[in-house]
């Protein structure tokens, strides 16, 4: 039973933020979500998550949302090959039972994932078309067509560039030293059946010469292709093609990979649309605030990472979660300051997680795109940073050092 009534503001409606508001309105809490874009298919959401057992899944479960979510899971999304441009293969997973409770990372269309987070809730809880330009120490936000105030809470759910952090900290993201381009082969069976087979309906990695192609199967029958590389923070400037060009840039990554096996080459010569350039982004390991009562962050807004470890949603969504016990538990107690003390909380737990999923994800950049002669260099190191995230750490030494004697012998094989 709720002692406190909170009016809350989310600016952005991302997983994490529309997660939030599942949340908090089932709870009976006032929540309102600012979005800037001006629709939910304003702009193309391509691209395939992993939503991870204790983070991800768990959210959703706890939003009620389980038997929804499992209409748009891939649990066969989960096939899995990490191999070199020679198409030399270093690790294969096949795709686990929906029923394995344990290690299940189901696959979803980040579209589909989006869609179904803000079909549960209220229509009007949204307003789209809001872009924040600023917030001001007394919360209140400033939109192109006006302000809006009044708010006990203002959460920064508003991604990379957040507004909502410019409040908190003068830290902005840094250039990983990585771009590319996202292109699509639509109805890959019938259009690129080399290409259907390859990917085996879950991804295919392929990294080398600090570059890295990946296909991943989508829900629509589409494959969506990323071509990653080590490249100056000026490139789309630089790089003597027109970047937002299609075929210009799908010329470009063919230049750029050749020599890689025909088959990954395939995935590029047999793509069609594409999406726009991406230069990618990372707030440095271990970022924090200072708290500061009536405002936080969540998601991408407060500790961005590059996607090398497939777990920025999940640890989204999780915060979203946690944000929302605060937020509850809170609304029960009769303390003046149980909000703040409840949000410093929140705060420095996220801290920790953060840091942990930073360190994991920058790890396994540098062991794929910045390690000469990776992967074979640097496929234990790699192996080793993803294990460690689903064991309890006692079984460490035996674990990575299995990993280390099997590819030691593994190696003289291909
Ligand atoms: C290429 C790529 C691949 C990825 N693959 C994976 C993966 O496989 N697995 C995984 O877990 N993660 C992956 N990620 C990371 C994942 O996409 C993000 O971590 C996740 O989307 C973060 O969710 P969010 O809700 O915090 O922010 P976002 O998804 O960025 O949402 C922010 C929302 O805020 C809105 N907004 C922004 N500014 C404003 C403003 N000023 N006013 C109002 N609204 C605003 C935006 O329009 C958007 O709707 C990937 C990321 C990239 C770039």
């Amino acid at each position: 039973m709720a002692t406190q009534t909170f009016k809350i503001a989310v600016i952005g409606a991302g997983p994490g933020g529309c997660m939030l508001a599942r949340l908090l309105h089932r709870a009976n809490i006032n929540v309102t979500i600012f979005e800037a874009e001006a629709s939910v298919d304003f702009r193309s959401q391509g691209g395939t998550l992993d939503l991870r057992t204790k983070t991800g899944l768990a959210a959703i479960k706890e939003a009620g949302l389980y038997e929804e979510f499992l209409k748009y899971a891939r649990f066969d999304g989960e096939s899995l090959v990490l191999c070199d441009k020679n198409r030399k293969t270093y690790l294969r997973r096949s795709p686990l039972k929906s029923g394995n409770k344990i290690a299940a990372a189901p696959e979803i269309d980040r579209a589909e994932l989006r869609g179904l987070l803000l079909r549960s809730i209220p229509k009007d809880i949204v307003r789209w078309n809001h872009r924040l330009r600023s917030v001001t120490e007394d919360r209140v936000l400033q939109f192109d067509h006006g302000v809006e105030k009044g708010f006990d809470l203002v959460i920064g759910a508003d991604g990379a560039w957040s507004k909502v952090r410019l409040l908190l900290s003068q830290t902005k993201p840094f250039y990983s030293g990585i771009g590319g381009h996202s292109f699509s082969i639509p109805n890959a069976k019938e259009r690129a059946p080399a290409a259907y087979k390859l990917v085996n309906r879950g991804s295919v990695f392929a990294f080398s010469d600090g570059k890295a192609l990946i296909g991943q199967q989508l829900g629509d029958d589409s494959i969506n292709v990323s071509a990653w590389s080590r490249r100056s923070e000026e490139w789309m400037s630089e790089c003597g093609y027109n970047p937002q060009d299609g075929q210009e840039s799908k010329q470009a990554v063919q230049r750029e990979f050749s020599g890689w096996s025909s088959d990954l080459l395939n995935l590029i010569e047999a793509a069609d649309t594409m999406e726009a350039p991406r230069s990618l982004f990372m707030l440095p390991v271990g970022f924090r605030w200072d708290n500061k009562p009536g405002v936080t962050l969540l998601g991408d807004a407060a500790h961005l990472m590059t996607p090398f470890a497939g777990i920025g949603v999940n640890l989204a969504l999780e915060d979203a979660m946690k944000l929302a016990h605060a937020i509850i538990d809170a609304s029960k107690d009769t303390r003046d300051d149980a909000l703040a003390v409840k949000i410093s909380e929140y705060e420095e737990e996220m801290f920790r997680r953060a840091k942990k999923a930073q360190q994991l994800t920058n790890g396994a950049m540098q062991d794929m795109m910045f390690t000469k002669d990776a992967p074979r260099s640097s496929i234990e190191s790699w192996c080793t940073r993803m294990a460690s995230e689903h064991m309890p750490s006692f079984l460490y030494p035996l674990v990575f050092s299995g990993i280390y004697v099997f590819y030691f012998f593994y190696k003289f094989f291909i």
